[in-house]
Formats: structure tokens, C-alpha cells, sequence
């Protein structure tokens, strides 16, 4: 069976690694167009959820990103935990509560604690819960090595214009002509509902806009992702800080950028710099990027319109990558389970029709 993936970011990357992985032959096509994954925060986490299914699916997530670094112990993935402070208080045991109650591992950790874990930050809250199961990922890598080690074919910088097939899909349109495919996957982030649109299916998206900063390496060392409230920041491999512009960043709904790239990288600088012992923080990199957010702000993955079409599209794709791929694959190749079906139930694309 011959499946043409849309899309070489994580998503494309690990559908097409759990693809070949079950022996079929995979073709991924990617056009160079601005990938969310490479600008990702890329946090692996299922703290942030929309309700109690997408936090299991996002638990999910982080089990299935566990057996992909079984598999592939060299891809840039590990799980050093995170620590969050964005509230104190009745509001810190609020969260821990409802996070017990949805069984998430959790743990309330006072200042002493807090430093003991990271000991070069300054200026600690007076508590922050611990999610130790947590992870990171550098999702371009993650994307680049699935891709190479999947033994998948690659077609780079060039763009798929639309899908052929009537009633089932026969091949993917490219702006320098078809490929024939058995099955088509479209894990193209923003660029899919362009795609969609050819054989009738509306993929209707947010525009959110993503702004992270980068520092100069530092000499301080941090071991968790940390959950402040005024971002997220973790340290790169590099000793670089990468720190989101805005607090809660998945979460965050706003449509436009309204302050300069300076402004940014001097605002956030102005809380992260104090945050760091005995060193001046520079930045060196300010990144934007739009978050592929579909428009109930779910997941979608599922199949649709013509016999066998699957679509992938989805913020925290970062987090969402691996499960989606193992589920995506199964469909594909028909052998997915009750269990994998019930996961995936309420994120099918045909909810936006009509
Ligand atoms: C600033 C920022 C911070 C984020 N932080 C997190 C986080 O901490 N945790 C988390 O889980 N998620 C996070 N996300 C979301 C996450 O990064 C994305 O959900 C994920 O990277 C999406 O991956 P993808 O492969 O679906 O899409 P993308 O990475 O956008 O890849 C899409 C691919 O499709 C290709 N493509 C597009 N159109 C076409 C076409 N017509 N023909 C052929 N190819 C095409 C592109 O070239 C690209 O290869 C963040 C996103 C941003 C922008």
C-alpha cells in the first residue's frame, strides 16, 4: 500500500515513521512552507487541556512519546518534568485538585523544595506544583530524524495543490504534477484546509500567532520546563533560555502581535533576567510562528470525504505527535483498536460540516 504523507513537520514526520514501521511504503511531501514544529516551545505536557477527554488524549500523548524514545533512544525527547507557578494559593490547589482528580501525577513542593531542584533561580513563589511525568522536545529534529529513519521517501519544496479521487482518493496534486497514492494523510498544519478544499471538505482555522525569545547561552543550568506568570521558559541543549512572549502561551487567543520584536525581547528580558542568579541575560533570537489551531481550538484527526483520506491537523501538536501518529497509521492501515477509535471519537474533521 502506497501512502503519501502531506506535511514534514512532527506530525507528518511521526505518522510516516509509524507507517513504515508497519511495512507501508510512505512517501512524505513537504513544501518548504513555514512549519510550526520548528519554532515550536515544545513542551510535552498534559496540564494544559481543554476538558477531561483532551487531557487523556494529551496523558496518551505523553505515554506514546515515551515508547517512540524507547524505539528511537537518539531522537532529541526526554522528560525532565515541569514545575508550575502561575498561581498560588487556593488557585495552586484548585489546579492540583482538579489535576488528582483526572489521576495526573502531580506533587505540591514548597520554596525550599522548589530550590533545592533549581537551585540557580532567584526569587522562587512560596509553592509550585511538580508534574515530573512532563516532557521536551526539540521538534524539528524530532521531525527531521523520524523522517530519516522512518526510510521514507522525501519530496521537498514542493507544494501539493489539491487531492484527486472521487471516491477514494487515486493521488495528490502537486504544482509540478500528480503522485499516485493508495491512501493520502494530510498532517500539513496551516496549509491543510487549502488542501481540503479541493475535494469539498472545510478545515476552518484560528490565526494565532506564536512569538518566542531566545537568550545568549548562560551559565546557569535549569533542569525542568518552569511555569511562571509571565511564561514559560526552559534551557535549550545549547545553554540558550527559550521563553514564551506571553504567559500560558498555548493557551493564549490573541489574533495579532501588537508590539515590536525590540518591545518583546525587552519585555520579557525585564522578568526573566532578574529570574537568573548571578549572570546578565542578553536575548539572541526573537521567533514568530502561527500555531495550527483549528477553529473549536481541538485536535482534528480522523478520516473524511473521499475513502481513504485522513486528515492530522492540531495545536500542541508537539505534545500530540506521537499518539497521533501511532492512531493515524492504525487507521490507515485498518487495524485500529476500540481503544484508538474511542480516543480520537470526538476530534473526527466532519464536525465542521454544516
Ligand atoms: C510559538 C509556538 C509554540 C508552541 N509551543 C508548543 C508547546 O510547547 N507544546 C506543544 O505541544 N505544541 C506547541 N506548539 C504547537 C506545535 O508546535 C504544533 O502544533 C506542531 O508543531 C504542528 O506540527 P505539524 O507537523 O502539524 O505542522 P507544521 O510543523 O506546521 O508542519 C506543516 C508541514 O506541512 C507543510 N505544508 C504546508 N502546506 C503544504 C502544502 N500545500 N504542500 C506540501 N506541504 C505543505 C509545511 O511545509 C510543513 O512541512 C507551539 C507552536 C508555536 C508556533
Amino acid at each position: 500500500m502506497r501512502v503519501v504523507v502531506v506535511g514534514a513537520g512532527i506530525m507528518g514526520a511521526s505518522i510516516a515513521w509509524h507507517l513504515t514501521r508497519s511495512g507501508a511504503e510512505v512517501i512524505v511531501v513537504g513544501s518548504g512552507a513555514p512549519a510550526a514544529s520548528a519554532a515550536s516551545f515544545g513542551w510535552i505536557n498534559a496540564s494544559f487541556f481543554h476538558d477531561a477527554a483532551h487531557h487523556r488524549l494529551r496523558a496518551e500523548g505523553l505515554s506514546a512519546h515515551r515508547r517512540l524514545l524507547d524505539a528511537l533512544p537518539d531522537v532529541p525527547l526526554s522528560f525532565p518534568g515541569a514545575l508550575w507557578w502561575e498561581a498560588q494559593g487556593a488557585d495552586l490547589q484548585a489546579f492540583k485538585d482538579q489535576l488528582s482528580a483526572l489521576d495526573y501525577p502531580v506533587a505540591a513542593l514548597q520554596r525550599a523544595e522548589v530550590q533545592t531542584l533549581e537551585p540557580a533561580i532567584a526569587g522562587l513563589p512560596e509553592e509550585a506544583l511538580l508534574f515530573h511525568t512532563e516532557g521536551v522536545a526539540d521538534p524539528g529534529r524530532v521531525a527531521s530524524d523520524l523522517i530519516r529513519q522512518s526510510g521514507a521517501k522525501m519530496i521537498r519544496g514542493v507544494r501539493v495543490t489539491g487531492i484527486t479521487g472521487a471516491r477514494s482518493v487515486t493521488a495528490v496534486e502537486t504544482e509540478i504534477g500528480p503522485i499516485a497514492a493508495d491512501k493520502v494523510v494530510v498532517a500539513a498544519g496551516n496549509g491543510a484546509p487549502d488542501i481540503l478544499r479541493s475535494v469539498g471538505i472545510t478545515l476552518p482555522m484560528l490565526r494565532r500567532p506564536g512569538v518566542m525569545v531566545m537568550t545568549k547561552p548562560v551559565t546557569a543550568r535549569l533542569s525542568h520546563t518552569l511555569v511562571t506568570p509571565h511564561g514559560e521558559l526552559r534551557q535549550l541543549p545549547d545553554g540558550r533560555l527559550m521563553a514564551s512572549a506571553v504567559a500560558n502561551h498555548q493557551g493564549d487567543d490573541s489574533e495579532d502581535v501588537i508590539e515590536t520584536p525590540e518591545a518583546i525581547a525587552a519585555r520579557v528580558l525585564a522578568w526573566l533576567d532578574p529570574m537568573i542568579r548571578d549572570e546578565r541575560v542578553e536575548w539572541d533570537e526573537v521567533t514568530l510562528a502561527h500555531r495550527p489551531v483549528p477553529q473549536d481550538g481541538l485536535p482534528v484527526i480522523g478520516s473524511a470525504g473521499p475513502e481513504g483520506l485522513h486528515v492530522a491537523v492540531m495545536h500542541s501538536g508537539v505534545t500530540l505527535a506521537a499518539i497521533a501518529g501511532e492512531v493515524t497509521a492504525a487507521q490507515v492501515l485498518g487495524t485500529a483498536t476500540n481503544a484508538q477509535m474511542a480516543l480520537v471519537a470526538p476530534y473526527g474533521p466532519e464536525r465542521f460540516v454544516g
